[in-house]
C-alpha cells in the first residue's frame, strides 16, 4: 500500500469525528451544488442559511472552489478534499524545506481552511526522510539489558566534559570517573582529549584504588580500546578490556551525574561556592547510597553497603525493565522501526536514524533488526 492511500484511510478514519472539517469529494461536490441551488432560491432554508453562511462559491475558469465565507478577506481559504490533502501537506511540506508542524500549519493556513493538525502529524511520521533525521528527546526508557556490577572495581566508566567554552587555564576537558557500583565518582582536568593523557590520570587512579576489569565509555568503543592500549604500555600486567561501547541502561546514572558535575562546577566557577558541598552527592537523582569509604570504617561496613548497593542497583534493573515494557510496547515482527545512529559513528550531514525491519523476536524481548546493510548484531 503505498503512503498516499495509507495516508487517505487515516483521514477517513478520523473522519468519523470530524465531520464537519473534513471533506470527502463526493460532499465537496454535493455542498457546491447546493449552494449554487441556495443562491437561487427565493425562500431559504436553515440548511442553506447554514451553508451561505459558511462557505462561498470561487470561481476558477470553468470549476467551482469551495471558500470560507469572510467578509473582506485578501486571500481566499479553500477547502480542500480527503482525497487532496495529501498532496496539499506533501507541497507545504516540500516547501518548508521538510519543516515541522508547525512551519507546516502556518504555511497551509495562509491559504486552506480545513486541512486538521491530526492530518499534519500524521503525515509528517509517515515522511521518510523525516523519520531519518528525526530527534529523539528521551533515551530514557530503551532499556533492555542492564547490567548488573558485583563488586567495587568491577566495571568503571570514563566520561569526558566538554568545558572548551569556559576553559580553565590548559585544561578545557574534565574526566569524570565513575565506578559503576558504588557511583564513587572522580574527577580530574585535562588539558586535551587525547588517549594518552586519559590514560595517564587512569593510572593514577588505578595504583591509589585499584583496576576494574571492565572499563566503558560514552566516548565510544575506539577511544577506550585506545584507552587501554596506552594503558598497557604503561603498566603492560594490567588486564583490563573495554565493555560495550554505548549503554543506555548503565548510561542513565552517569550521564545525569555528568550533567551534574558540569552544573555544579559552573555554578562554582561563577558563584564560587563551596565545592565540596555540592559534589559530595553528584548524582542525588538515584536512590543507591553512595558509600564514601574513609579508612576508620571497618570491611564489614563496606561489605554491607555494597550488599545494599547491589541490591539497589538489582532493584533498579527491575524497574528499568518495566518502564522500558511500558514505554515501548512491544513490537510486531515485520513491523519498521527506526534505529537511531549514535553521534560518534555519525557525520554531520548523515540522518539520525536508520530504518530497518524487526525480524525475529527473541523470548525475553530482544528483537533482530534488518537494516539496508545487513542485520544488526545487537539487539
Ligand atoms: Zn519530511
Amino acid at each position: 500500500m503505498d503512503l498516499e492511500e495509507t495516508f487517505r484511510r487515516s483521514l477517513y478514519t478520523s473522519y468519523g469525528e470530524n465531520k464537519c472539517i473534513l471533506l470527502p469529494k463526493d460532499e465537496y461536490i454535493k455542498i457546491v451544488g447546493e449552494l449554487l441551488e441556495a443562491t437561487q432560491a427565493p425562500k431559504k432554508s436553515p440548511r442553506q442559511f447554514y451553508l451561505l453562511k459558511k462557505y462561498e462559491l470561487l470561481q476558477c475558469g470553468d470549476v467551482q472552489k469551495l471558500i470560507r465565507k469572510k467578509p473582506n478577506q485578501e486571500h481566499p481559504l479553500h477547502f480542500a478534499t480527503i482525497e487532496e490533502t495529501f498532496d496539499i501537506i506533501k507541497r507545504a511540506h516540500i516547501a518548508t524545506g521538510h519543516g515541522g508542524r508547525d512551519k507546516m500549519i502556518k504555511e497551509i493556513n495562509k491559504k486552506y481552511a480545513n486541512i486538521t493538525q491530526d492530518a499534519i502529524t500524521v503525515f509528517k511520521s509517515m515522511c521518510i526522510e523525516c523519520q531519518r533525521k528525526r530527534k529523539r528527546t528521551t533515551t530514557k526508557g530503551i532499556v533492555v539489558k542492564p547490567i548488573l556490577s558485583k563488586d567495587f572495581s568491577s566495571r568503571a566508566q570514563v566520561d569526558l566534559i566538554d568545558m572548551q567554552s569556559m576553559c580553565h587555564g590548559q585544561h578545557k576537558w574534565i574526566m569524570v570517573y565513575q565506578d559503576h557500583l558504588t557511583k564513587f565518582c572522580i574527577l580530574r582536568p585535562l588539558t586535551s582529549k587525547h588517549a594518552s593523557e586519559v590514560a595517564y590520570q587512569l593510572l593514577d587512579i588505578y595504583l591509589l584504588q585499584g583496576a576494574p576489569s571492565i572499563l566503558q565509555s560514552d566516548n565510544g568503543s575506539e577511544f577506550t580500546a585506545q584507552v587501554i592500549t596506552e594503558l598497557k604500555q604503561m603498566w603492560p600486567d594490567l588486564f583490563i578490556v573495554h565493555g560495550k561501547p554505548r549503554h543506555p541502561q548503565s548510561q542513565g546514572s552517569v550521564d545525569t551525574a555528568n550533567c551534574g558535575i558540569k552544573d555544579m562546577l559552573i555554578a562554582w566557577m561563577t558563584h564560587g561556592t563551596g565545592l565540596l558541598d555540592s559534589i559530595s552527592h553528584p548524582n542525588p537523582v538515584e536512590a543507591e547510597p553512595v558509600p564514601v569509604s574513609p579508612i576508620s570504617i571497618r570491611q564489614e561496613e563496606i561489605r554491607l553497603q555494597r550488599e545494599s548497593a547491589r541490591d539497589a542497583q538489582f532493584q533498579q534493573a527491575e524497574r528499568m525493565v518495566k518502564r522500558s515494557r511500558i514505554v515501548f510496547s512491544s513490537v510486531q515482527i515485520k513491523s519498521n522501526v527506526t534505529v537511531p545512529i549514535p553521534s560518534v559513528d555519525r557525520g554531520r550531514a548523515d540522518p539520525r536514524n536508520i530504518i530497518g525491519v524487526v525480524t525475529e523476536c527473541s523470548d525475553n524481548e530482544l528483537y533482530t533488526i534488518a537494516v539496508k546493510g545487513g542485520i544488526l548484531d545487537r539487539k
